[in-house]
């Protein structure tokens, strides 16, 4: 419920059982998985499932772990936490030179792993410049955990709703225009009809009078912007 079924974790690990318990364990965390047998198999999930998250075995079948931090490196941030045998300090040490995040040794505990992740997500938002958890008001966001809360109350967002939000919240206190939203949210395959049906959506859930808002300010012909945080 606190996590949020959009967070994505890439599983690169080639043994069956380790896999097998690393999905139930984010599985009931509400984490989406996504699992790869080899590294080959992992470099094609991380483009077509994107992925927010990549736990990954140093000892692959088909390739190096090093060498498959070094593509993923050579094209995305995604956060990469390494699954490293107790005696592989040397294996450890190379991945997070080569930008891996953090790393767990096997055997590890469901609430250790599941700390090490909620972990790198925010130093992975920190990094980004963005900061972990925005409050406005009686509204929070929680990027790393997507979780959002109204008077301390846990609010349900379509995902649609919540990547505007978020976006948003990103932005605090800037003029964000219709066509960054439109292209941020919907890849630009949408009209400003739509974006203005999601913002009431969006504001009967936030807003303590959709009619006047205070949280989603519109900029007439402009845009939409975020009260900063007060
Ligand atoms: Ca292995």
């Amino acid at each position: 419920m606190a996590s949020g079924s959009d967070i994505g974790i890439l599983i690169v690990e080639d043994e069956p059982p380790i896999r097998r318990l690393l999905r139930n364990t984010l599985g009931v965390q509400n984490y989406r998985v996504i699992e790869a047998a080899d590294g080959r198999e992992g470099l094609s999930q991380l483009a077509a499932a994107r992925p927010d998250l990549i736990l990954l075995d140093l000892g692959l079948p088909d390739m190096d772990g090093l060498d498959f931090i070094r593509a993923v490196r050579r094209g995305s941030p995604v956060p990469i936490l390494v699954l490293s045998s107790r005696d592989d300090e040397k294996g450890k040490v190379a991945a997070l030179d080569l930008g891996a995040d953090d790393y767990v040794t096997k055997p590890f505990g469901a609430e250790e792993l599941v700390a090490r992740i909620r972990t790198a997500l925010r130093h992975r938002l920190q990094a980004e410049g963005v900061r972990p958890a925005f409050r406005s008001g009686d509204l929070t966001v929680d990027l790393a955990r997507r979780l959002v809360t109204l008077r301390g109350a846990t609010l349900h967002l379509s995902p649609k709703e919540y990547d505007i939000l978020a976006q948003l919240v990103r932005h605090a206190g800037k003029v964000l225009t219709h066509r960054h939203l439109m292209k941020e949210v919907w890849g630009g395959e949408t009209e400003v009809q739509y974006l203005r049906v999601y913002i009431r959506q969006l504001r009967q859930k936030i807003e303590a009078d959709p009619e006047r808002p205070r949280h989603i300010l519109t900029e007439p012909g402009v845009g939409y912007r975020l009260t900063a945080a007060q």
